[in-house]
């Protein structure tokens, strides 16, 4: 019987370990066969090494295909290839399963391939060592941020995907057949992290929102992942202070201890981070009007507004204190200016990243509010009782994560971003 164990992984082979026996394991990447021996490519998620084979393996090795996963003992040795510094003289080659001759993608990246049939074969896609690169790394951003909120005292919780009826009210929602009802997919755990409030003071979620959008962009998927915070007792500007905070250690760790992954992952990011900008959204007309873009108070920042933006703000920057009516029903006004709310948006150039402020906790306001907008205080019942319990001053965002990944790693689509994407057109692997 083989053993499936490796003892070390390509990138711990060192000066101490020359003249030692090792096993190693992982994915056959190229071969060249010189007659009487052989170099082999042997790739693991650390890296890569060199094995040279000679002998009874020799007929073994050079027959096997491409991407295979195999393990081999060997003893190692200093290498003079440029590439390998160390490499392992093999003594037993073992083909645990073998690859097909003719693989959807090259995944070492040297032929270029498409970027829908790397995503139809993502997880070979995810051998190629840039591409692997970007997911590590998106990784350790989920691996900050939770630090960071644990740390700022907030609890993680997991609220329903599955509901009853939509939440925010409106369109986008994905609707599907539920025991002889009708039930959604959620656009956002909005009304369940308000409702935690009250018994966890600040919590987080990081999980799916489900947005039936047609849209055919580079930053829109129909399945993506927030973090969602909320937490009493706070306004709409301490959210701001911990947003730049959350952003600004994800920065850091890359900048400082991921290097080598922002390096792999290739990609132009921008890693300098000093304090964010705050405008508000009337000095953004002045500026935009500036630009010849005129809009009146109350209009949404268009497409072409925020790319205009973009351009004068290259990396990120807060837009505060929105008009109230283009903001949802739970959204806080401004005591001193009623026109005005309590919310803000992170950007980066012409792209959302963030969408936060501070909510209304009066039941009574609440249900004034759904009520100028359209919707129906009935159907929020069980959302609005909770108002009657204590409901503590609030204020939260939601973080697009794909959105902060695709700039931190410099990535031009979403899709670059996120492992199995889901979009109009897009439904499988
Ligand atoms: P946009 O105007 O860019 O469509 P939004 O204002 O509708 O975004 P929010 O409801 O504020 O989005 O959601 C919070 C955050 O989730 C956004 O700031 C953004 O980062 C991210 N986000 C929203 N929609 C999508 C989507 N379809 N795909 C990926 N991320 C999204
Ligand atoms: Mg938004």
């Amino acid at each position: 019987m083989v053993d499936i164990h490796r003892t070390h992984y390509s990138n711990q082979l060192s000066d101490n370990l020359v003249g030692q026996q090792v096993r190693v394991a992982g994915w056959v990447e190229d071969i060249r066969d010189i007659g009487k021996l052989a170099f082999v490519v042997l790739r693991d998620v650390t890296g890569a090494c060199q094995l040279v084979v000679t002998g009874e393996s020799l007929p073994v090795a050079v027959q096997t295909p491409r991407q295979s996963a195999v393990v081999v003992s060997g003893t190692v040795q200093k290498s003079k290839a440029r590439d390998f510094p160390y490499e392992v003289k093999v003594t037993e080659f073992s083909i645990l399963a073998k690859a097909a001759n003719q693989l959807p993608i090259d995944p070492t990246g040297r032929v270029e391939s498409a970027s829908d049939k790397r995503l139809d074969a993502r997880a070979l896609d995810l051998r190629n060592p840039r591409v692997a690169a970007i997911f590590r790394l998106r990784s350790a951003g989920l691996e900050v941020i939770r630090d960071t909120l644990r740390k700022e005292n907030f609890s993680e919780v997991n609220t329903p995907k599955i509901i009853g009826s939509a939440s925010e009210g409106g369109a986008n929602l994905f609707g599907f057949d539920y025991f002889k009802r009708k039930a959604y997919l959620a656009q956002s755990p909005q009304l369940y992290k308000e409702q935690l409030t009250l018994g966890f003071d600040r919590v987080f979620e990081i999980g799916p929102y489900f947005r039936a959008e047609n849209s055919h962009t580079v930053r829109h998927l129909t399945e993506f992942i927030s973090v969602d915070v909320e937490a009493a007792f706070t306004d709409y500007t301490d959210i701001i202070d911990l947003v730049e905070k959350l952003v600004g250690n994800v920065i850091g760790e890359f900048r400082d201890k991921r290097k080598a992954d922002v390096e792999l992952a290739g990609l132009e990011s921008d890693l300098s981070f000093t304090k964010i900008d705050r405008l508000t959204y009337e000095q953004c007309l002045d500026e935009l009007s500036k630009e010849g873009e005129k809009l009146e108070f109350g209009d949404d920042l268009s497409d072409a507004a925020l790319r205009r933006l973009g351009e004068i703000h290259r990396g990120f920057y807060f837009i505060m204190d929105w008009p109230l009516k283009l903001k949802p029903f739970y959204i806080h006004e401004k005591e001193d200016d009623p026109r005005l709310s309590k919310s803000f948006d992170l950007q980066y150039g012409y792209l959302e990243l963030v969408s936060g402020g501070r909510r209304l906790h009066d039941s009574d306001r609440l249900k004034s509010r759904l009520v100028k907008q359209g919707l129906n205080p009935a159907s929020f019942s069980d959302h609005l009782k909770a108002f009657d319990w204590g409901m503590p001053p609030h204020s939260g965002m939601g973080l697009g994560f794909d959105r902060l990944m695709m700039v931190l790693t410099g990535a031009q689509n979403i899709r670059d971003v996120v492992l199995y994407p889901r979009d109009t057109e897009r439904l499988t692997p």
